[in-house]
């Protein structure tokens, strides 16, 4: 870091060398709109250093798996006791409100720590190949060793968390790493960099290029001594991402239209109207690839469902987000709350009912909730990522289950019954990663194994299972 006129500068790291070179990119406070520091963008020949040292580091710094776990471990550590700073800048950054980005530095605590142990654990497994005639002298087994170079490209939503997910369980494996975080909010990302090299990181084994995707992101994919690419984002810039990098380990975790159904018998309708409110409007401000967006409703249970929503809605804060006692804060840009605002209107022109929100405050936007929906509107067939959710009554278990499941998106689906049938009809027959019983589909915690399938995207994060999507399995045969 360097300080200019008080606005604080932030290079790219090289080999543990923090380099301010080149054109700067300028981060605003989403909320105030200062300019709250400065980054270098990373050209074609940064990217490429940063690419040679990580393949070189790989080569020659090795890290046995106690080391990382040390490491990972100290990570947390000192995520815990730089929390105030961290909290800090990601509610300037990113714009939400302060509870909710506490809530992300605890989760990214959590995903080091897990990343920790999993460090030690990592292996192969046996393969009964003398069990096949004419093996009965041979002994099988698998190993994992690590790919070697991973290139990770992470959004601005949660920038924090996201990147720990893809940096922890990379660590883990015994990678190095070359990290892009989103140009839009990269300074907590920036943050834990150094962090983990006052935690014990050996130089080069987490390199960061900072600037747009497509200048220093393209380059980056475009790099073929990269051996595995982990990417969160769009879907767009996910199929983009697949159609480049060719035949490499590729993991893609995208977008989601997410659905949660409230069924008739659901247990306390009173609760689940607010949490299904808290989970739509507050995480990430529904700026959350999981947040609530269609709520469907049995129709029994609709009218009673509907008014706790819309009173839950209301009672939400929107404000300023360094405030405790805001519940939501502003969204990224004002691109994205006008785009946001037009989905709505257009949803209004088309026959949809505006219950409450729908309004907007400089890039706040008010907790939104429609009705009178239908499937060709953009806030229901697309992915909302806005404080807008759609209520939608149903009648029949096999209705709601092919409306969950029209749509080009499948990460997680919530589902609120306590008809232990319907809950197992739909476990087999929602096309999702994820199917949440009894909760929102906004429910992740770090170890599970989170991710989709459509186009939400491929393979799973949560550190066991990134460890396999970031190693090679080897078969071992032995002729005895
Ligand atoms: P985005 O796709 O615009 O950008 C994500 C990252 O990709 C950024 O770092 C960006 O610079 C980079 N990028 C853009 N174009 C690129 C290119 N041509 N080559 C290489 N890199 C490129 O997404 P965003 O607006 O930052 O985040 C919002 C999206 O992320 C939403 O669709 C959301 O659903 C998704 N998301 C998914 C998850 C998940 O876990 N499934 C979590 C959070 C966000």
């Amino acid at each position: 870091m360097q300080m200019t006129n008080k606005v604080q500068e932030y290079g790219n790291t090289v080999d543990g060398v923090e380099i301010f070179k080149g054109e700067k990119i300028p981060v605003y406070n989403k909320y105030t709109n200062e300019l709250i520091g400065e980054v270098y963008k990373a050209d074609q020949g940064v990217v490429n250093d940063a690419v040679s040292n990580a393949v070189n580091t790989f080569t020659k710094v090795k890290l046995p798996p106690v080391d990382r776990s040390e490491i990972l471990l100290q990570t947390a550590k000192l995520l815990e006791e730089n929390r105030e700073e961290l909290v800090r800048t990601l509610v300037q950054e990113v714009g939400r409100a302060i509870n909710d980005c506490n809530t992300e530095v605890d989760r990214a605590i959590n995903t080091f720590t897990i990343s920790a142990e999993e460090a030690k654990r990592i292996s192969g497994h046996g393969v009964p190949i003398e069990g096949q005639k004419g093996n009965e002298n041979r002994f099988s087994f698998t190993v994992r060793t690590p790919v070697g170079v991973v290139g990770a490209i992470t959004p601005f939503n949660m920038p924090l968390n996201l990147s720990a997910h893809k940096i922890g369980p990379a660590i883990a494996a015994g990678n190095t790493v070359v990290l892009k975080p989103s140009e839009i909010a990269p300074i907590t990302v920036l943050k834990l960099v150094k962090i983990m090299k006052e935690a014990g990181l050996p130089d080069g084994y987490l390199n960061v290029v900072n600037g747009f995707g497509s200048e220093t992101g393209q380059y980056l994919i475009e790099d073929e001594r990269i051996n595995k690419f982990t990417f969160t984002g769009s879907a767009r810039v996910g199929k983009l991402i697949k159609n480049t990098t060719g035949i490499k380990k590729v993991s893609l975790e995208l977008g989601n239209n997410s659905p949660t159904i409230v069924h008739k018998d659901a247990a306390e309708i009173k609760n689940i109207a607010k949490l299904a409110a808290q989970r739509g409007f507050i995480t990430a401000n529904g700026q959350a690839c999981i947040a609530v967006q269609r709520l469907y409703v049995h129709k029994e249970i609709y009218d009673e469902f509907l008014s706790e929503f819309i009173q839950s809605a209301k009672s939400l804060k929107v404000g300023n987000p360094a405030d405790p006692q805001t519940d939501i804060g502003v969204m990224i840009s004002e691109k994205e709350v006008a785009r946001v605002d037009n989905w709505v209107r257009e949803a209004i022109k088309n026959g949809a009912k505006l219950e409450c929100g729908g309004k907007r405050e400089g890039t706040a936007y008010y907790p939104t909730v429609l009705t009178n929906v239908n499937q060709d509107m953009k806030v229901v067939c697309e992915e909302v990522f806005g404080p807008v959710v759609s209520v939608i009554p149903y009648e029949s278990i096999d209705a709601v289950l092919q409306e969950v499941n029209n749509s080009d998106y499948g990460l997680q689906a919530g589902i609120f019954t306590t008809n232990l049938n319907f809950a197992m009809r739909a476990v087999r027959e929602l096309e999702f990663g994820g199917i949440i019983i009894n909760d929102v589909s906004t429910f992740r915690t770090d170890a599970m194994p989170y991710g989709g399938i459509k186009n939400s995207g491929l393979g799973k994060e949560g550190p066991k299972y990134t460890i396999e999507e970031m190693t090679n399995e080897k078969v071992i045969v032995m002729n005895l």
